[in-house]
């Protein structure tokens, strides 16, 4: 597979692990009023876009820090099965 963002290309797993090391700025996060966590996933493709919410029990402030590659990698993990299925 190739990654939409650079001329990268390996398999599935390989440009997994590259997208959550090289591009980790493509997966933005927002807290809302609530201090609800959510991250954004973006095909460069075709605009498609998807929001959700990151699991209640990443609250503590320490999570984005900690965490923040997890939320990337499930986040591309995401935009590779939109790659697949749709740019396939
Ligand atoms: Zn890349
Ligand atoms: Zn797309």
């Amino acid at each position: 597979m190739r990654c939409p963002y650079c001329e990268f290309e390996g398999s599935r797993g390989d440009l997994h692990g590259h997208l959550a090391t090289a591009h980790p700025e493509e997966v933005p996060t927002r807290l809302d009023e609530e201090g609800r966590l959510y991250y954004r996933i973006r095909c460069p493709y075709c605009g498609f876009q998807r929001e959700q919410r990151v699991k209640p029990r990443w609250q503590d402030p320490g999570f984005l820090v900690e965490f923040r590659r997890e939320i990337v990698l499930v986040a591309f993990d995401q935009l590779l099965y939109h790659l697949e299925g749709v740019h396939g």
